[in-house]
């Protein structure tokens, strides 16, 4: 949709990564994940390692290669036709590198985001206990600092990747004083796999299998010092910077998921005939692929413009309205397009024989992971009213277009 906006760079990086999705990834393999056979697709991050698309946006010098967003969620779309768990995975080394990237210390990267970037280490963040997952600040895992350690303690679920990740960022509570702000309560650690952590692929997930979804217990795990990112306290802050890949994955990736159910629905419409005709020919057909189309152009433009935003500097409390705005619209529009193309399909997109009961499997997750669609509206509307109460508008007052514009004393607040 918005290829006349891509420069030529960017078009020809989308052949390269529609023909590897196209190649490198036997549909074998997303049989048997789904089938649970296989719970961690470690030939997934290698294929992607080789074709250096780890961390594309992290700099050459630590095994990424420099891109910026825009080209970031050219190859989230791409990806997402394969289903949430490959998109999912894919996606990690984003949102861990960034905490990485933007506040490791210089050892840190070439520890942990060259390792990374490169395919030698694989990663998982674990934010979510099972306490909940949307009051993240209310986090009860604990990090206690001893002389040479931090002793961390206490247990996250539906981790992706607990299965399969050498190390894992783990937010902890390092002031464990009860009537400590939370918001300044939390440190971000990195958690090198040890015997001392136990990972459990326990979940009957309705889709986005394979992705080696877990739990993770941390019992006395032994942290060094130097593994913290950028000092106690400082949680919060990385938490909102993360939060920017965390959502602005979801939200293009999903785009390629409504957009593979929409391919198959709309090519079968052309082949599939009734009372004598393709199915095409009938509105309550083609409209339904009209809708779907134009939903999924909105969402392309306002991934898109987020997208350009973030690479031309948008202010942070802009960035995390619009990746809410995203993944809220990108999730809810996802799965009405994807209804639609099982409508399209009737009783056969039912069956196992097209993806599309995958597909809808998996873009369910949308609206409940990285923050669900409720949490997305809080952070909206938050923003929203900070932006309009600090406003100095110097644009028209609307309010005196009413024809009784002057009844003052009709305007009554309570
Ligand atoms: C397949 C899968 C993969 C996942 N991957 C990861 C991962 O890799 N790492 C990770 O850390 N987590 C992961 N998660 C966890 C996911 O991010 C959480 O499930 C999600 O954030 C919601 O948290 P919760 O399940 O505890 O629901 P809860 O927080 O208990 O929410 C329950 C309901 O209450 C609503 N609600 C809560 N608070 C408010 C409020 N203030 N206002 C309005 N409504 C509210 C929610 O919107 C929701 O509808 C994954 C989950 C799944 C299922």
């Amino acid at each position: 949709m918005y290829d006349y906006l891509l420069s030529e760079e960017n078009k020809k990086f989308r052949e390269e990564i529609r023909k590897f999705v196209k190649n490198a990834v036997p549909p074998s393999l997303i049989k048997k994940m789904d089938r649970d056979e296989i719970r961690y697709p470690s030939e997934w991050l290698n294929a992607l390692a080789k074709q250096n698309l780890i961390g594309i946006r992290f700099p050459k010098e630590y095994g990424g290669r420099g891109l910026n967003w825009e080209s970031e969620i050219i190859a989230q779309e791409e990806i997402g036709v394969l289903g949430s768990s490959l998109a999912c995975l894919f996606s990690l080394p984003s949102i861990c590198g960034e905490a990485l990237n933007f506040f490791g210390t210089e050892e840190q990267k070439q520890k942990y985001l060259k390792p990374m970037c490169e395919g030698k280490k694989f990663t998982a963040e674990a934010l979510t206990e099972p306490r909940g997952g949307s009051d993240f600040f209310g986090a009860t895992c604990t990090a206690k600092k001893e002389s040479d350690y931090y002793i961390l303690k206490g247990e996250k679920r539906f981790v992706v990747g607990a299965e399969g990740a050498d190390f894992f960022l783990v937010y902890a509570k390092t002031n464990l004083d009860p009537n400590a702000d939370p918001r300044t309560a939390l440190s971000l650690f990195i958690v090198d796999r040890t015997e001392d952590i136990t990972t459990e692929y326990l979940y009957g997930l309705l889709g986005t299998r394979g992705g080696g979804a877990g739990r993770i217990k941390f019992k006395d795990v032994e942290v060094p010092h130097e593994n913290i990112i950028l000092g106690e306290g400082m949680g919060g802050k990385i938490f909102y910077q993360m939060m920017v890949p965390e959502r602005l994955t979801t939200a293009s990736g999903f785009i390629g998921l409504a957009r593979a159910c929409l391919q198959i629905a709309t090519k079968y419409s052309t082949k599939r005939k009734a009372f004598g005709q393709t199915i095409k020919n009938f509105e309550g057909v083609s409209f339904m692929i009209a809708d779907s189309i134009t939903l999924l152009d909105a969402t392309r433009a306002i991934v898109y413009n987020t997208a350009k935003s973030i690479d031309l500097g948008a202010p942070p409390a802009l960035q995390r309205r619009l990746v809410s705005e995203s993944k809220k619209f990108s999730t809810k529009a996802g799965w009405k397009v994807i209804n639609n193309a099982m409508q399209v399909m009737g009783g056969i997109g039912y069956t196992t024989v097209y993806p599309i009961e995958r597909l809808m499997r998996d873009a369910r997750i949308g609206e409940l992971w990285t923050g669900t669609s409720e949490i997305m509206n809080l952070i909206i509307q938050h923003e929203y009213y900070k932006e309009i109460l600090s406003e100095k508008w110097f644009g028209r007052d609307v309010e005196q277009d009413a024809i009784d514009s002057e009844a003052e004393e009709e305007k009554h607040y309570g």
